[in-house]
């Protein structure tokens, strides 16, 4: 499988290109076809196997697709994606930019230790994806009307990292302001627990094991 079979915009294939992705990683192989058939999945995947572009560029691909096709001023969220750290967070954005440059694609930082009138602000001028830690999104959210039905992918990075920090809560309360999104759920491992998270965010999850 190559990335240029998988019907990707063409500014996109031109990032990744740019970028240095030759060949889609085995995570990306698994993922990003699935993926962009709308099937929710849970990953494990280890840092280094390229899972961040696995959840991206599918990310992506729905979102410019989604502006280019349909509603060409429509600016809500799309995507939220969900991290433990705000180090991951600001990694996850910065890799969205890159892949996303020259696309109707925007982004806004949702993290701890920043303004939250500026995030609000940002979020407000119309942003496509949300990248944010789980703690500062549901602070955001309780505190202020942010418009969120029209999220159609839902990501969980290092699901394992968040809930031994204790975000259940904060990640299940995100998933219920959304109206039944697509779920890209990754962790290191896969416990029990995780499993049974993951099937009450969606019906017939596909496991995909690195
Ligand atoms: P991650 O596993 O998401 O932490 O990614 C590890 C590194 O691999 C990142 O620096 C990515 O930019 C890079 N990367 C992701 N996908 C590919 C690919 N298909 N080819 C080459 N490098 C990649």
């Amino acid at each position: 499988l190559a990335f240029s079979s998988c019907s990707l915009p063409q500014k996109l294939l031109q990032n990744m290109e740019t970028a240095g992705y030759g060949m889609p990683t085995p995570v990306q192989m698994q993922v990003i076809p699935a993926a962009l058939n709308g099937k929710s999945l849970l990953v494990s995947a280890d840092t280094g196997s390229g899972k961040t572009a696995s959840f991206l560029i599918p990310i992506i691909s729905v979102c410019a697709n989604f502006v280019l096709n349909n509603f060409s001023n429509h600016r809500k969220p799309l995507a939220v994606v969900l991290t433990p750290t705000r180090e991951l967070c600001i990694q996850v954005e910065d890799q969205a930019k890159t892949l996303g440059k020259g696309l109707p694609f925007k982004t806004a930082l949702v993290v701890g230790g920043d303004p939250m009138a500026r995030q609000l602000y940002r979020i407000q001028q119309g942003v496509e994806l949300i990248v944010g830690t789980p703690g500062r999104l549901i602070d955001l959210l309780t505190k202020h009307d942010i418009d969120l039905n029209d999220v159609q992918i839902f990501g969980l990075d290092e699901v394992d990292c968040m809930l031994q920090r204790g975000f259940r809560d904060q990640v299940m309360q995100i998933f219920r302001a959304l109206s039944k999104p697509q779920v890209l759920m990754y962790s290191a491992t896969i416990s029990q627990d995780i499993e049974k998270i993951a099937s009450s965010m969606a019906t017939d999850i596909i496991t995909v094991s690195i």
